[in-house]
């Protein structure tokens, strides 16, 4: 026999490694056991074969299994840290909640509540009711209406207002947000026609009287979530929207996107606008996400005129784009908040992370880097170095933050392998990679994870 045969000859049998594992990990389902003893005899024959192992013992075999069998029995969605600096990050789950947020969602999902019951008078409520009334009070506006997400309320408003009639939107509001939601198609299955008008860099009002006609059902706009047209550009307001819209008997919906109940440019943040605003302009119907700038649960918000919203509450697609009791009780606890804007600046992890000066997060990265520096991990290097990060989530398209990140040097490991690294690791960190460089973002680390950030590069250099 020659050495490779010996080895492969040691690899146990699939049974018989995942009988050892039930011994040393017990308590789990049968299936993880089986799944990880074949994994594990699998990926050791094949690093035989390639000739990348010279020895093998019944000891590490077991080691390797477990470490295979904790990857495979946790849950696959799982929180992470993101050191990217995008405060609001869509492919990483958007905006963390608030503490408030969290209590309510366990205690309503703990239990039963009272989601479509009015107690007072021992029948049949709507789940609306626990929201309406946070809304009007918090935007101004008449009536309120809440569903999945904010493409589904943007879809639905349009299949409610405009369906088989023209819809009047300026060539350059014709977003797309994410591959998935783009401005045309979302019109196109909301039933309506899509009346371009203006080009791309300017669109004036007589480029909207002049393409109304007696199938415009809406005026339309939409918020450039993330884009911006800089230089030669013009666009019509709302407000100015609003009274041709008027004059025409055409109401005027507008997509904003983040929705944001505070004015970022009285904290000297650049200019977003608030949802109090665009309905003060007169736009009959406003819609939003919850869980961009405004750091809620995913949700659509849908506010306006009471005739407008009711209409679309009463539409059949909206049983379909039902909004979860889970997001509700999330939802109505942080708008609960924002009654109180000191609180909601203090209490939302969004507006927090936001809001973070520049000076307080480079103390965060200089103790970030002490908490590293002392873990004393071999063939690394970090230093803090001044960033900028993006808020994301179609917020404030081009409006940057000042921020300090901790740059990692590896002597072991090129800044692409570092990433990779940590963000299959345990628990998984996603940095990022600017300029050749490893980057440890602290603006979106929540400093309770910094010990985790420690803990990934120990159990890194542990596994290197
Ligand atoms: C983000 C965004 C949407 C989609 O909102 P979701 O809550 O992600 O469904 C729609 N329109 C605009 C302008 C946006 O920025």
């Amino acid at each position: 026999m020659n050495e490779k045969s010996k080895l492969l000859a040691k690899i146990p049998a699939v049974h018989v490694l995942a009988e050892r594992l039930a011994k040393s990990t017990p308590g789990l389902p049968k299936v993880f056991y089986t799944r990880t003893a074949r994994l594990t005899t699998e990926r050791l024959r094949k690093e035989i074969i390639e000739g990348r192992k010279a020895s093998l013992s019944e000891e590490e075999v077991l080691r390797l299994a477990e470490g295979i069998l904790a990857e495979e029995s946790r849950p696959h969605l799982r929180p992470v840290v993101n050191a990217t600096g995008v405060v609001v990050h869509t492919n990483l789950g958007r905006s963390p909640l608030a503490e408030e947020a969290l209590e309510e969602i366990v205690a309503v999902a703990r239990r039963y509540s009272n989601l479509e019951y009015r107690l007072s008078e021992g029948r049949r409520g709507s789940r609306y009711e626990h929201v309406v009334g946070l809304l009007r009070e918090l935007t101004g506006a008449e009536e309120a209406l809440v569903v999945n997400n904010n493409a589904a309320a943007v879809l639905i408003t349009l299949n409610t207002l405009a369906k088989d009639k023209e819809v009047i939107v300026s060539r350059g509001e014709l977003v797309e947000i994410g591959g998935s939601f783009r401005m045309p198609e979302v019109m196109a299955w909301a039933g309506c026609r899509l009346r371009e008008v203006g080009t791309t860099n300017r669109t004036h009002l007589k480029d909207y009287e002049a393409a109304i006609n007696e199938n415009t059902a809406l005026l339309m706009k939409v918020h450039r979530s993330n884009f911006a047209v800089v230089g030669f550009a013009k666009e019509v307001s709302g407000k100015e929207l609003v009274e041709l819209g008027r004059r025409y008997g055409i109401p005027v919906v507008e997509d904003l996107g983040s929705g944001c109940l505070v004015d970022f440019s009285r904290y000297g943040l650049r200019k977003e606008p608030t949802v109090q605003e665009i309905v003060r302009t007169g736009v009959e119907v406003v819609t939003f996400s919850g869980d961009k700038l405004l750091g809620a649960p995913q949700a659509g918000i849908i506010v306006g005129r009471k005739e407008l919203v009711e209409r679309i509450r009463q539409n059949p697609l909206n049983r379909a784009l039902r909004i979860d009791k889970l997001t509700l009780a999330g939802l109505e606890a942080t708008l609960r908040l924002y009654l109180d804007e000191n609180l909601a600046l203090e209490r939302i992890p969004t507006l927090r992370m936001i809001f973070l000066s520049t000076e307080e997060a480079k103390r965060r990265a200089q103790r970030l880097k002490r908490m590293l520096v002392k873990a004393s991990l071999p063939g690394f290097k970090f230093e803090v170095v001044p960033t900028v990060c993006r808020t994301g989530g179609g917020a404030l398209p081009i409006a940057d933050l000042d921020s300090f990140a901790v740059a990692v040097e590896s002597e072991k490991f090129s800044p692409e392998e570092l990433h990779e690294k940590l963000r299959t690791g345990d628990p998984p960190v996603v940095g990022r990679i600017e300029e050749d460089r490893f980057l440890l973002e602290v603006r979106t680390v929540f400093p309770e994870e910094f010990p985790l950030v420690v803990e990934a590069f120990r159990r890194l250099c542990e596994n290197a």
